[in-house]
């Protein structure tokens, strides 16, 4: 298992994968949502590709990094969870923690998971925040939270947040939102045409955001399909390279709204 080879989120995987590609690693990520077993496989997932060494944006599954991860060895790996029949991760825990921190890493650097970051109580959240304001050494770390309204908004605030929100690998909605699209913009029709078939998109907010992410995924699924089915090339081709172009401004940060519009003129 890897990063990229993630089923049920495919989207955040791929945002979290980009980052890594990018190189532009902050020091804290909040994955917020869905169930603790997706929580769980995509913040192990990240960090394992975090650590891998071999492959840009993903684990190798193979190096010393790669193996020990998988056998639970892995000395840069601190994984926190909570300890049998407690209902929370311990303020203790916390403290071992930071205590460990102040050691360096044996490689580059220290990744830490910390599940179930939101059973934390304000004394431990605040242990932790003190890790996350000064790192003692190359950390970074992975909280992993049902909501954000789970953690203290000074511990939210240092890291940068990530969302499940569903699974929409398979939204019909998007789907049928792609195909009309695509009509509009076989038929040559103008701007607004093409925008008033995403209406719904074009919202702001972070939901926004993923959602904007998933209908890229959606359209260019959908232009392939047309291409086999026989479908126009050029418009296709021209709806599939804007298409990679919107997830790419999206993972990049750029404005939702302002991205989707860039779309309607392009596609
Ligand atoms: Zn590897």
């Amino acid at each position: 298992m890897s990063l990229k080879q993630i089923k049920t989120d495919t989207g955040l995987a791929r945002q979290l994968s980009a980052i890594l590609e990018s190189g532009k690693v902050v020091h804290a990520f909040l994955i917020a949502g869905g169930s603790p077993q997706r929580r769980s496989e995509l913040g192990n997932e990240f960090a394992k590709a975090l650590l891998c060494p071999e492959i840009p944006g993903d684990s190798c599954g193979k190096c010393l990094s790669c193996r020990k991860f998988d056998d639970g060895n892995h000395e840069d790996f601190i994984r926190i969870v909570r300890m049998d029949g407690k209902q929370s991760i311990l303020s203790e825990q916390v403290e071992g923690l930071r205590s460990r921190l102040k050691f360096k890493p044996a490689g580059e650097k220290y990744v830490v998971l910390i599940e179930d970051a939101g059973s934390m109580n304000a004394i431990s959240q605040n242990k932790l925040l003190k890790c996350l304001e000064e790192p003692l050494s190359e950390t970074v770390m992975i909280l992993l939270a049902s909501g954000r309204d789970e953690l203290l908004q000074t511990v939210v605030s240092r890291c940068s947040a990530y969302y499940i929100d569903g699974d929409y690998e398979d939204d019909e909605e998007l789907r049928s939102m792609a195909a009309a699209f695509l009509r509009q913009s076989g038929q040559g029709a103008p701007y607004y045409k093409k925008k008033a078939s995403i209406e719904p998109l074009l919202q702001k907010g972070e939901e926004s955001r993923q959602r904007a992410s998933a209908f890229a995924d959606a359209l260019e699924a959908e232009c392939l399909e047309q291409l086999k089915r026989g479908g126009d090339d050029r418009t296709l081709f021209a709806a599939a390279e804007a298409a990679a172009e919107l997830r790419k401004q999206i993972e990049q940060g750029h404005n939702v709204l302002y991205s989707l519009k860039q779309l309607c003129l392009k596609a």
